[in-house]
């Protein structure tokens, strides 16, 4: 199979050059733009099969290229952004990119989020509605979930706080995400509820509630489940 092509929008030339090389060396298909406008235009002529999109670009904001690509692509975008910038990186999960990078990174980082961002995300009606992982079982057709092989007690908005965070299949869900799909309308601007549903999530479903491996907190953006956590 042909391995992904990967656009990069970036202005920064030092961390082009480090990006290169390091998707091309996974053997990824890689295209560079320095500036929005060159990004748009690689966009549309070779609908790459993910973007790695920096926020501040030189000609144009990086959130009117997302906006622009959202437009006619439903392809990973996932953002490139600086550190202390927690407000663009929601608004821009919140428009449609899928995940995003803190800069600095590095390498192993940056193909574990590619990997995620690749996957397909879990459809509403998957075929084999069971999701594996770190001791979890977790069956989305019968709502049950089991930890070690023991049946785990959830409650309903437990339960739909974790399907939600499923259905990222590994990206991150902003507060904003979580508190529509969980709460409805009335959930927004509502973060302690969040704190509060995931605080019992990692009780009943973490090895230590204390020290979560598997139910991460993004600071300042929201939530991710990397399943597979557990036995690292
Ligand atoms: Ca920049």
């Amino acid at each position: 199979m042909n391995q992904p092509l990967i656009l990069i929008i970036e202005d920064e030339e030092a961390l082009r050059r480090f990006l290169v090389p390091t998707l091309t060396s996974q053997r990824y298909q890689v295209l560079s733009a320095a500036t929005a406008s060159e990004g748009l235009a690689m966009a549309r002529s070779h609908n790459p099969d993910l973007v790695l999109l920096d926020l501040g670009l030189p000609d144009r904001d990086g959130m009117a290229v997302l906006q622009e690509l959202r437009s006619w692509s439903r392809k990973p975008v996932v953002i490139l952004s600086a550190r202390n910038q927690e407000r663009d990186k929601v608004r821009a999960l919140d428009q449609g990119a899928d995940d995003y990078l803190a800069k600095p990174f590095g390498a192993a980082e940056l193909l574990a989020r590619l990997r995620v961002a690749l996957r397909h995300t879990l459809q509403a009606d998957v075929e084999d509605p069971v999701v594996c992982g770190g001791g979890l079982r977790i069956d989305l057709g019968r709502r049950e979930v089991t930890l070690e092989g023991q049946a785990i007690k959830l409650t309903a908005l437990d339960y739909r706080l974790l399907e939600a965070l499923i259905r990222r299949n590994g990206k991150v869900a902003t507060h904003g995400q979580l508190l529509a799909e969980v709460w409805g309308p009335g959930g927004a601007g509502n973060t302690h509820y969040l704190r509060i549903y995931m605080a019992m999530l990692r009780r009943k479903l973490e090895a230590d509630p204390t020290r979560p491996k598997q139910f991460i907190t993004e600071p300042g953006v929201g939530y991710r489940l990397d399943l597979d956590a557990r036995g690292d």
